[in-house]
């Protein structure tokens, strides 16, 4: 029988009031490995987790933001104390492999870490006033009721990344997980839960917390358009992106979008070729090709090319497929067959394009095991050019589109030429090549001789033009969103002073 798992708001582990559920299975092992069925919510619960979380708010926000911040320092002492465990559960329901799990874990216990520390910062700004005895000062304050709405493909780091920076602010918290990945969510929730009741005590706030299982279309809608929820932060494919911002940003709330990618890796003739190829097999087979920064696009130098196909594909075909809990796993499953299939479309586009070549994989992978998942074989194009739809669109699978060029601008004006920025790399040995492709690369995070995966929680994390709108997670720059600034004006001279008007 599965485990049956459930919602919790205002502080109670409940079922939905539709008392439908759906199930979560490993994308490894899918007909024989049931991990647990989960509610599909409706508008009523929705709505019972906003009220709580108002309710939460006004209490919450007046916790002094250290203690909130010795909550987030307990959360991260759990998160390291349950990695492992933690870890072998998300690779059984994404199924990304152990290594790449317990990375996904430690992000969220470095975002923890450094969220506590931000409670005894959230540092603001004063500055003199331009009138005689007065005092300047502005500061942060929190919002209110945010609504998290998360993916998939990093279902312990991504909402960390959200929910630690919002709590530690003082914000109350609505989150909704992708429907692939409600395990991982549940275990956060209850970290996070039980480290309240130990920091708190007498003071815990039911409903500052809450958790709603189910659909984008009915739970992530019914938040995106409520008139109590202040703010969405999301996270998630740029259609979905663009309908909740049209439907958040109609009602005047903050939103927080964080969205597609089509990131390349440039490799210049002078580059370390050993080097470069480690970066692309690690950023276009890690995570089987399904994160946001991953490397679907290889710009190589012409002068290289044929050199590093030949060597690139040596390395490809000694990569192991597999369960990712199991020894010696480079590449799991996608996470689903519609993900799978999604890809497999992709790669039939690839092969009815123009002049694309496919000099590896190109098919599922069912060979024993592997027929239990949604396994697909690490794919590769050539001779792909710049306008192709595989050189255009995100595919979110194991295919690296191979693009040549034949100096540096030619492959800057090969990477920017997508909608997108959010990822990018440039390996050269030429240190005046790498500033300028820093200057000019249009994208939100550049690795120089890295791969185009592996940012770290306290910088910046975003992209530009398509791959959001223009806030970050990570670092400091994320408390920008989750705070609002007052500006405060003291006055001691005991008299009216009209600023702009006395003063000049
Ligand atoms: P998705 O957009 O399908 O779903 C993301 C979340 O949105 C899920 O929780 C889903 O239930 C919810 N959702 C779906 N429809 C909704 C609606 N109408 N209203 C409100 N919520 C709705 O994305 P996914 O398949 O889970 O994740 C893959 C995508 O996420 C890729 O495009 C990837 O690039 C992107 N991503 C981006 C980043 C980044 O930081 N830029 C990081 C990870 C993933």
């Amino acid at each position: 029988m599965a485990k049956k798992y459930q919602n919790f708001i205002n502080g109670e582990w409940r079922d939905s009031s539709s008392h439908e559920s759906f199930e979560n299975r490993n994308p490894a092992d899918w007909d024989n490995d049931l991990i647990g069925t989960f509610p599909s919510s409706n508008v009523d619960d929705v709505d019972d987790a906003v009220i709580a979380a108002r309710a939460a708010f006004k209490k919450w926000r007046l916790i002094p933001a250290p203690r909130r911040g010795d909550v987030l320092k307990v959360v991260g002492d759990k998160m390291l104390k349950h990695k492992d465990e933690i870890a072998f559960e998300m690779t059984r329901e994404m199924g990304k492999v152990i290594a790449e799990t317990k990375g996904d874990v430690q992000e969220g216990i470095d975002t923890a870490y450094y969220a506590a520390s931000e409670g005894r910062r959230l540092f603001g700004f004063n500055a003199p006033s331009e009138m005689p005895n007065k005092m300047n000062l502005s500061f942060r304050v929190p919002i209110g009721v945010g609504g998290f709405i998360t993916p998939w493909n990093f279902p312990m780091a991504i909402p960390t990344w959200k929910l630690f920076p919002a709590l530690v602010c003082g914000n109350t918290c609505v989150f909704k997980p992708a429907e692939l990945t409600p395990k991982t969510a549940t275990t956060l929730v209850k970290i996070i839960d039980e480290a309240m009741k130990e920091v708190l005590g007498k003071d815990y706030i039911p409903g500052v917390l809450n958790l709603v299982h189910g659909s984008g279309a009915i739970v992530g809608e019914a938040m995106t358009s409520h008139p109590e929820i202040d703010f969405i932060s999301f996270t998630g494919s740029s259609e979905v992106g663009k309908r909740i911002n049209t439907v958040a940003g109609g009602d005047l709330k903050r939103v927080s979008l964080e969205l597609g990618g089509k990131n390349a890796q440039i490799v210049m003739d002078d580059a370390d070729m050993e080097l470069a190829l480690d970066a692309v097999l690690w950023g276009a087979f890690g995570t089987t090709g399904q994160r946001c920064t991953a490397t679907s696009r290889l710009i190589l130098h012409k002068k290289i090319h044929d050199k590093f196909i030949d060597k690139l594909i040596k390395r490809v075909d000694k990569l192991k497929l597999g369960y990712g809990n199991n020894e010696g796993v480079d590449i799991g499953p996608c996470v689903s067959e519609t993900q799978r299939e999604n890809v497999n479309k992709y790669v039939n586009i690839g092969i009815e394009e123009d002049k694309a070549t496919l000099v590896y994989g190109g098919d599922y992978a069912v060979k024993g095991d592997l027929s239990k998942g949604w396994f697909y074989k690490p794919t590769i194009f050539t001779n792909v050019t710049q306008y192709m739809r595989i050189a255009q669109e995100e595919i979110f699978g194991p295919v690296l589109s191979v693009l040549q060029c034949k100096d540096l601008d030619d492959a800057i004006a090969i990477l920017n030429g997508t909608q997108y920025g959010l990822s990018s790399s440039i390996f050269t040995k030429n240190v005046n090549n790498a500033f300028k492709a820093v200057r000019d690369i249009e994208a939100g995070i550049t690795y120089v001789n890295g791969a185009t995966i592996g940012a770290e929680a306290h910088m910046p994390f975003g992209g530009v033009k398509a791959t959001g709108n223009g806030h970050r997670e990570g670092g400091w720059t994320v408390y920008d969103f989750y705070t609002e600034w007052k500006a405060v004006y003291i006055d001691y001279s005991g008299k009216l002073q009209r600023a702009q008007i006395d003063n000049y």
